[in-house]
């Protein structure tokens, strides 16, 4: 249901319904944003562009367009192609929009989650949409809320439109200023006034976000995927640390107060990105490949078939079997309607999604010995389900090989993972885990090995799934509630 009096739809719902504060919903969150500004159908670009990054959320998605007097929103639950139909594109008119695809948990609670997030202050209308996670948010949430604020989401990224509100400063930019040199973390954002769009990305370059352009058209997307979709041209990233203000003025360049240290996700490489694009400044599928080889290099066995799990394990096995010159073979394959299993809501459901996602062929692995490629382990329940079944399709051995280095510690900046508690290998040994999933032989990446594809610049990723060394601190001390908040709502299924 679409609206375009000032702020849009249904969606907020009254406060007093489950907050932040119970731990009734979680700030883990796995998204993709657009902007587009300078265009006559902005909301349907919007449209195609999340719908090309459907794999970076499937929970929710929305769309607010700028007809110039009002913002018109509209949001909801499931899938981009559930969620809009033509009619609803065709009334959100305007030549400027963002929007939102997201992935969280907690159904009843999700709806006045959903984003962008959309709001009439003493500035006028705004809407945001943020991809990554605010380390702080509890604390300056207490903070505002003490001092009067009325929260209406449970989501870390109201805490920068209250943030916003409060600014004394003469333009939206000056409070974006003000706002940001508060949070800490992970944000990529996308922000909508009636006449700006703002596309900003913290010092850190967390998550990804670019710019791209058409003719007059200037698009912000989490992934280059989405402007191959829309017929834009890649520009270039938004630096970390940059805020960049598209309106009648043209484009401007402005920073986030305080140091830039890139830190970026190798975890989009290793798994989250989509093969296509081009991320952090280089494409997925060449980074995936070549840490396929790189695996390859550092722990050979003798076999006969190279088989990917698929599809995120696909480039990787490419280039395991390339490099130890054994044969690839697709002996798994995807039911590519199935939602990815690992983010279904409880273990039952996962456990099932499992089976009803890949399925073994008899034909390929009937008496080989067998490499299996996949991208993570996480709780390794996926693995110890794919092992059993290419032996009962008649592997005489099942060695599996996992792209990227064991995962150790909890992501705080954006992406979906369990809490240490869960993660298997933040409590067993390489060779516990290769008993519990039944494997001939486990090795994974090692962690020089996962940045082997560009040394020089080591330093500027964020690899704490991995090392458990975080560049944002999340301090037990400084932000008990927080750190709770996320071990409570992750811990669900
Ligand atoms: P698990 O059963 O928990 O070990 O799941 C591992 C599988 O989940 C691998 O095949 C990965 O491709 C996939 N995976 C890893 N991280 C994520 C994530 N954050 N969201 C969804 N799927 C993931």
């Amino acid at each position: 249901m679409s609206d375009s009096r000032g702020v849009g739809e249904a969606g907020f719902e009254p406060p007093g319904g489950p907050s932040a504060h119970d731990g009734g919903d979680r700030f883990h969150e796995e998204c993709g944003i657009v902007g587009i500004h300078g265009h006559p159908e902005a909301a349907n670009l919007a449209y195609l562009a999340l719908y090309s990054m459907q794999h970076r959320g499937q929970e929710s998605a929305g769309i607010v367009s700028s007809r110039g007097d009002a913002l018109i929103a509209h949001r909801g639950l499931g899938l981009v192609a559930d969620i809009f139909d033509p009619d609803i594109i065709h009334r959100m008119v305007g030549s400027a929009a963002i929007g939102h695809n997201r992935y969280a948990t907690h159904g009843e609670t999700v709806l006045k989650n959903a984003q962008p997030l959309v709001v009439e202050y003493s500035g006028g209308a705004l809407a945001i949409a943020h991809n990554g996670n605010l380390v702080n948010a509890n604390g300056l949430r207490e903070r505002l809320e003490s001092a009067g604020s009325i929260f209406q989401s449970t989501s870390d990224t109201e805490v920068v439109i209250h943030l916003i509100a409060q600014s004394r400063a003469g333009t939206l930019v000056g409070r974006l200023v003000e706002a940001l040199s508060q949070v800490r973390g992970a944000y990529s954002l996308v922000v909508l006034s009636r006449d700006e769009l703002i596309a900003v990305r913290d010092p850190h370059g967390l998550r990804p976000l670019v710019l791209g352009r058409t003719k007059d058209t200037w698009v912000a997307v989490s992934e280059t995927c989405a402007l191959d979709l829309i017929g834009a041209e890649y520009v270039r990233e938004v630096e970390p640390g940059e805020i960049v203000v598209i309106g009648p003025m043209g484009l401007q360049s402005h920073r986030v107060p305080g140091p830039t240290e890139p830190r970026h996700c190798v975890f989009e490489y290793v798994y989250f990105a989509r093969p296509d694009s081009r991320v952090f400044g280089r494409t997925v599928y060449q980074v995936r490949r070549e840490l396929g080889r790189q695996l390859a290099r550092e722990s050979h066995v003798d076999a006969d078939l190279v088989v990917p799990v698929p599809d995120s394990g696909v480039p990787a096995a490419l280039g395991y079997a390339e490099q130890a010159g054994i044969a690839y073979e697709m002996g798994l394959i995807r039911n590519h309607y199935v939602g990815r299993t690992f983010i279904e809501p409880t273990d039952s459901i996962r456990h099932f999604g499992v089976r009803v996602k890949l399925n073994a062929m008899p034909e390929l692995l009937d008496g080989k010995r067998v490499i299996v490629v996949d991208d993570s382990l996480v709780r390794g329940t996926t693995s110890k389900k794919i092992v059993a079944m290419i032996r009962a399709a008649g592997a005489r051995e099942v060695h599996m090989r996992i792209s990227s280095p064991p995962t150790i510690s909890p992501c705080y900046y954006g992406i979906d993972t369990p809490t240490r508690g869960e993660l298997i290998a933040a409590n067993h040994s390489v060779e516990e885990i290769r008993s519990f999933i039944e494997a001939d032989t486990l090795a994974y990446l090692s962690e020089g090995g996962l940045f082997a594809f560009d040394p020089p610049r080591r330093e500027t990723f964020c690899g704490a799934c991995f090392t458990g060394s975080y560049p944002v601190a999340v301090d037990g001390e400084v932000e008990p509630r927080q750190l709770k908040l996320f071990d409570a709502s992750a811990s669900r299924g």
